[in-house]
């Protein structure tokens, strides 16, 4: 199996940031991620997994890790009855289509989330009222000592949440569908798709939504337009002018400008609204966000 040094992973993130991995490879069968989980334990190099980094900032330095994109067998659907068989690295736009082609509904969903199974299960990603628990039976995990098919309830899917880690690689699921028109599901997937069209930035580079929604009557993304933010640039990045829940890739922007942008949201959102806004976008590398207490303007 093929190890490669020092790839940039901005070419793996929608956001197009992100530095260099010490370790990538692209395994296609359980047999090699389970040559290449023990090559870095051998190694004591941690390890991750990309998707299509549609909800991921990668640190500016690189990444000390062994980083694996899944692809092959791993990423390959098929229909079993009312149940479609996914590898980890399917994207949900191949999966979607494949359940419109068997008449099968569920997953509609996942039309505009544009992420891999295992991306969305890692964060139980939803939309529309619908999210990866709802349509998942059971999925196969893989870690060094072994693999094993856990449930929603063993994953503790949550509102964007499970308690997968790094170093636990969803190799596959099984997601439990049911029969419907395809002509019905073509209709529904159109109005979905207009409605995220009218409301958010689908023509730029960005990592989806920036912040979880809070406990709060305003979403994250009312909250920070509230805030003035909307259109607000740090060095090539700028939260959109079109959602204050994105962040958007104006023009060479650096992992960094992100950060700084969510660190300076967060402490506007703190001080109008008393509330702290948890972080939804992934961070791979040595990343993080300053508490709030330190980043309070001088009076
Ligand atoms: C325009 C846009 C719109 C979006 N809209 C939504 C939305 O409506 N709802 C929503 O929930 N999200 C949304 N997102 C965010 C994102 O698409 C989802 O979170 C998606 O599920 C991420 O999947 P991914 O494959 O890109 O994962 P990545 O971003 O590549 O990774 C995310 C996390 O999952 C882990 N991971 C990925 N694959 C595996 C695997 N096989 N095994 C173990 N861990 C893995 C990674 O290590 C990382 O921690 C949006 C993003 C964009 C750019």
């Amino acid at each position: 199996m093929r190890v490669e040094q020092g790839v940039p992973l901005s070419r793996f993130t929608t956001l197009g940031t992100g530095g260099p991995a010490r370790a990538f490879a692209k395994p296609e069968s359980e047999a090699e991620i389970e040559e290449l989980l023990l090559w870095a334990a051998s190694r004591d190099l941690p390890v991750a997994v990309v998707g299509l980094g549609s909800n991921l900032l990668v640190a500016d330095e690189g990444v000390e890790a062994l980083v694996l994109r899944l692809a092959g067998a791993l990423a390959a659907v098929e229909v079993d009855g009312e149940t479609l068989r996914v590898g980890g690295g399917a994207a949900n736009a191949v999966c979607l289509h494949r359940a419109r082609a068997a008449g099968l509904g569920g997953f509609e969903f996942a039309c505009a989330i544009p992420g891999t199974i295992g991306g969305g299960i890692w964060m139980n990603a939803g939309a529309y009222g619908g999210d990866f628990s709802l349509v998942l039976g059971r999925a196969l995990v893989a870690t060094v000592d072994g693999s094993g098919w856990l449930t929603p309830a063993d994953l503790g899917l949550a509102y964007r949440h499970s308690e997968l880690r790094h170093g636990q690689v969803v190799l596959g699921a099984e997601l439990r569908l049911r029969p419907r028109p395809s002509d019905e599901i073509r209709a529904q997937v159109r109005e979905l798709n207009a409605q995220r069209k009218a409301a958010q930035p689908t023509n730029r580079r960005t990592f989806g939504s920036v912040f979880k929604n809070p406990e709060h009557e305003l979403s994250a993304g009312r909250m920070l337009e509230s805030c003035g933010l909307k259109g607000h640039r740090i060095g090539g990045a700028q939260i959109s002018p079109k959602h204050a829940n994105f962040i958007e890739n104006a023009d060479g922007a650096r992992t960094a400008d992100a950060i700084a942008l969510m660190t300076e949201a967060r402490r506007r959102a703190y001080e109008q609204y008393g509330v702290e806004l948890r972080h939804e976008v992934e961070f791979l590398g040595p990343l993080e966000l300053p508490p709030l207490a330190s980043t309070r303007r001088q009076r």
